[in-house]
């Protein structure tokens, strides 16, 4: 026998009696001389299997060496588990060290903080919090495939180096191979970037959308989902350096059809988890937070409060609560203010939508009252901003003036006015942070916590 089972598929078997080839890494043994009881996760499940081994069929530094964090290999017979809460156990014949753990193996008792486990990033996967969270990370990123590819969008990949920084100038990462300590310059002693490796001023991408917008006036319907970055320096609970994207473009969108996509994707992904990932939604609502799986469904069960900026404002002004930031209309709204419409006067997630034009970016749709513009945010209780996204001003002239008016150079971006100047058409589209929406599903509260390895300010460590 060669051919090793994994534990999921182990403890859904109704086959005892059969042979068994399990591998994993234990999380606990006890026992006494007459029988040792090993917990093994091998990480397809947050259940272990549990091992039994009668310790006078082993030898003894083997079954000392049997420590938690240590890797085996079990060859077995399945059989029903006599203890309560677990159907089947394996009775153990051999037992291989494929690696051993000694005591310095961090991950020895149960309990450590969410804080500390960042620090050991390289290790937490295996504990039983983040292997939840990590294998509903897998099933978020399937889920998003499967959604967008039923509805016959194509998968499209923007460009992670761009040479445009026009969305968020000053918070983008350069990319270079200049010396810098010498870098090369120019007669009036600027740098020159046309000896850098693109001959050009390059950075790392904040969005994929402009790019996206290029793909969805060719093939109609495309997202994106892939990394972007930014070095904006704050250090908030929902902000990474580096996080993934899931940007849906579509011909043919205005405002509404986008709302709507964006209502539906989000509820889909939701209830993914719940039919997909019971169990480890289960540990984490038990773990960290009681009302996780009423909150999803919630989510999944209700229609989300659509609503213009203009009116979200008003009622901020009504509520007569004290915010740490200033409510006014013009202002753009912070994460408290998100949170109290979403959570508090609404208790319903909430689509608030043309908002001021100055706060928002210069590719949006003017609205015909010259102030505001066709942008919609998705507001998520717990975590306030989960989507933002728009209708594109699909107009030239339009586009063109807003560009100039805010600074933006028509020149490097003549490619993206080409969209405009022929066969435009009215399209829309938004961006969904992947993390964030892994925040709501999962219930955790740090964004840290919900990607392997995350970057922030000072701090790209593993
Ligand atoms: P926020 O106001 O929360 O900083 P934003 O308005 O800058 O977000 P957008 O540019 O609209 O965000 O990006 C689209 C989506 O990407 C957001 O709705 C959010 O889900 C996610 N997102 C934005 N910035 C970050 C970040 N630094 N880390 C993780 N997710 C982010
Ligand atoms: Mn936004």
């Amino acid at each position: 026998m060669t051919q090793r089972t994994k534990i999921v598929q182990i403890l859904a078997s109704k086959e005892t009696g059969a042979p068994v080839l399990v591998k994993g890494w234990v999380r606990t043994k006890r026992g006494n001389k007459a029988v040792s009881f090993i917990a093994l996760n091998d990480g397809s499940t947050i259940n272990n299997i549990q091992i039994v081994a009668d310790p006078n069929l082993f030898d003894e530094e083997l079954l000392k060496n049997i420590t938690t964090g240590a890797c085996i290999s079990v060859e077995g017979t399945l059989v029903d588990s006599p203890a309560s809460g677990q159907g089947v156990e394996v009775q153990a014949k051999t037992i291989e060290l494929l690696g051993g753990a000694d005591n310095t193996y961090p991950l020895q008792k149960k309990g450590h903080t969410l804080e500390f486990l960042r620090e050991i990033a390289h290790l937490r996967p295996r504990t039983n919090t983040f292997g939840a969270i990590l294998r509903i990370r897998h099933a978020m990123a399937y889920a998003i495939h499967e959604y967008f590819n039923k509805k016959g969008f194509c998968y499209w990949h923007s460009p992670l180096i761009t040479a445009s920084d026009c969305e968020g100038a000053g918070s983008m990462f350069q990319v270079t191979t200049l010396d810098l300590q010498n870098p090369p310059k120019t007669e009036d002693g600027q740098i020159n970037y046309a000896e850098d490796f693109f001959a050009s001023h390059t950075n790392l991408t904040v969005s994929g959308q402009l790019e996206g917008e290029l793909g969805a006036m060719a093939l109609g319907e495309i997202y994106t989902f892939g990394p972007t970055f930014r070095a904006e320096n704050s250090n908030t609970p929902r902000h990474l350096a580096e996080f993934w994207m899931v940007e849906p473009e579509m011909a043919f969108y205005d405002i509404k059809d986008n709302m709507d996509l964006a209502e539906d994707s989000i509820k889909y992904f939701v209830k993914y988890a719940l039919d997909n990932c019971a169990d480890d939604l289960a540990f984490l609502e038990k773990m960290y937070d009681n009302e996780l799986t009423d909150r999803l469904k919630f989510v999944t069960e209700n229609d989300f409060i659509r609503l213009p900026y203009t009116e979200g404002v008003e009622i901020l002004e009504k509520s007569g609560k004290k915010f740490e930031f200033p409510v006014g209309w013009g202002l753009d709204l912070q994460s408290e203010h998100e949170r109290y419409l979403v959570e508090e006067h609404f208790k319903k997630p909430v689509i608030l939508t043309d908002y001021p034009k100055e706060i928002k970016s210069f590719y949006m749709k003017q609205n015909d009252d010259g102030k505001t513009v066709r942008a919609m945010d998705v507001l998520f209780p717990k975590i306030g901003e989960i989507i933002g996204g728009s209708e594109r001003e699909a107009d030239y002239d339009k586009l063109y003036n807003r560009m100039v008016e805010m600074g933006i150079p028509t020149d490097s971006m003549s490619w993206y006015l080409d969209t405009r100047r022929f066969g435009s058409a009215p399209h829309s589209g938004f961006g969904l942070g992947f993390e964030r929406l892994l925040l709501f599903v999962t219930g955790m509260a740090n964004i840290r916590d919900v990607i392997p390895f995350p970057r922030t300010p000072r701090n790209a460590e593993f």
